[in-house]
């Protein structure tokens, strides 16, 4: 990690954990199906981890997170962690109690036990990072133990105010592993560097495309995020998706790439359909032939094999977001070419974003994948090169620490 900041290894390896309340913030918010039972559990079986080191360190053990976007104050059906305490439960081998209403606390909790504390945003002041909600939350610990890469972008109550008042604050394993990753990667890549930037939108990415303008030697666009560049090129794009008022800092991050004597390559083909729907007609054209019209849904088959070509002979890939409406088969062959190019390069692969995740699953490939984090917008940031709140607080507790 660039930053300093204690390790709940560390810790736990100065004996410090033993017969302690560690509080662990882990993110949990899990996809739930119509029945409410887990469909994809990888976050739960990554907070195993930093679990198991505060048992086998002899600390009584509470962990929360949130689950969904619920109201704080009001808890509604399908707001409760119960599935993720019965999920934990399994992987533990132990009992773990679900613990309601407990900012108070006023609960029992022994050394070797777990207690799944109810739904974090539940709590009103929570998503305000409200400072006599986080005060509370550190009386209940001696040791606070933020593992949440996911919302590590985010100065909410459980993921910063907590680490400001708790009497410890260190790094759980899985955020250290996470930025440590990252930064590896990135920090002296082998060349060339691809960076794959698509998905749906330019504007929830585009810092994103900004930094990396000025680092990758090759920057490929795709999803409704390569039509916004087909505009800047003067290419039509029909009814696709697409934001015009961005069209010139698309136009920008390419003259940028240019200057630097690399690239933003721009899609030769793609397919389209009149409608937006999974058994719409799909046809392949030339980018220079989309009619009025024609919704670009995907990639075509020549681009997709010219960045398959690139993807092989890179020595770094990053990769956020689907080249096309992969969720849609006749769409998909754009993201499975990148993605299946991606999984038989050479080069080290760095991958991130829910449904960047969605599609590694999909086509199976996350073994021959480098890294994958588990984080969406907190991978961007710390792509970007900025400091996350989250580390931002735990290496300011790491400076008072040493000072003291
Ligand atoms: P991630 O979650 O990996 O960061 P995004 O959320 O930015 O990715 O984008 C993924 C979504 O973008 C998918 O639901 C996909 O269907 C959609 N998408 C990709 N290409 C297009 C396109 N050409 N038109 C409309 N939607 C698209
Ligand atoms: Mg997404």
């Amino acid at each position: 990690m660039t930053l300093s900041i204690l390790s709940f290894a560390q810790v736990c390896a100065r004996g410090q954990a033993r017969g302690k309340r560690v509080f662990i913030r882990a993110d949990l918010n899990v996809p739930l199906d119509a029945q409410g039972q887990i469909s994809e559990d990888t976050r739960v079986r990554a907070s195993v981890p930093a679990l198991r080191m505060a048992l086998d360190a002899g600390a009584a053990v509470m962990v929360t997170s949130h689950l969904g976007r619920p109201v704080e104050g009001r808890q509604q059906p399908g707001d409760s962690l119960a599935p993720v305490a019965r999920r934990l439960s399994e992987l533990l081998g132990q009992p773990v109690r679900l613990v309601s209403d407990w900012v108070d606390g006023g609960f029992e909790l022994a050394p070797g036990e777990v207690a799944l504390l109810e739904n974090c945003r539940l709590n009103p002041g929570e998503k305000k990072n409200d400072p006599e909600l986080s005060r509370k939350m550190a009386a209940l610990c001696d040791i606070f133990v933020h593992d949440a890469f996911g919302t590590a972008h985010r100065a909410e109550a459980t993921t910063y105010g907590i680490a400001q008042y708790a009497p410890i604050a260190c790094a759980g394993p899985l955020l250290a592993a996470e930025v440590e990753a990252i930064h590896r990667a990135l920090a002296q890549p082998q060349r060339p560097l691809l960076a794959i930037v698509a998905g749906s939108k330019v504007s929830t990415k585009l810092t994103i495309l900004q930094s990396l303008a000025s680092r990758v030697d090759g920057l490929i666009v795709g999803g409704g995020i390569a039509n916004t560049f087909l505009l800047a090129a003067g290419l039509p794009i029909g009814k696709s998706l697409a934001e015009p008022d961005l069209v010139e800092q698309a136009r920008q991050v390419m003259q940028d790439m240019k200057a630097r004597g690399a690239e933003v390559p721009i899609p030769v083909d793609v397919v389209v359909a009149k409608e937006f729907r999974a058994d719409a007609p799909a046809t392949v054209k030339p980018a220079s032939e989309v009619a009025d019209d024609d919704l670009i849904l995907d990639i075509g088959p020549r681009t997709a094999q010219a960045l398959a070509e690139r993807l092989k002979a890179a020595g770094t890939i990053v990769w956020n977001g689907p080249l096309g409406v992969f969720e849609f088969d006749a769409f998909s062959h754009g993201t499975e070419v990148v993605a299946r190019a991606i999984a038989d390069s050479d080069g080290f692969s760095l991958a991130g974003g829910g449904d960047t995740l969605a599609a590694i699953a999909k086509y199976h490939i996350a073994q021959r994948i480098g890294y994958i984090s588990t984080g969406g917008g907190a991978f961007l940031e710390v792509l970007e090169g900025k400091t996350l709140p989250a580390l931002e607080i735990l290496h300011k507790r790491a400076l008072e620490a040493q000072a003291a």
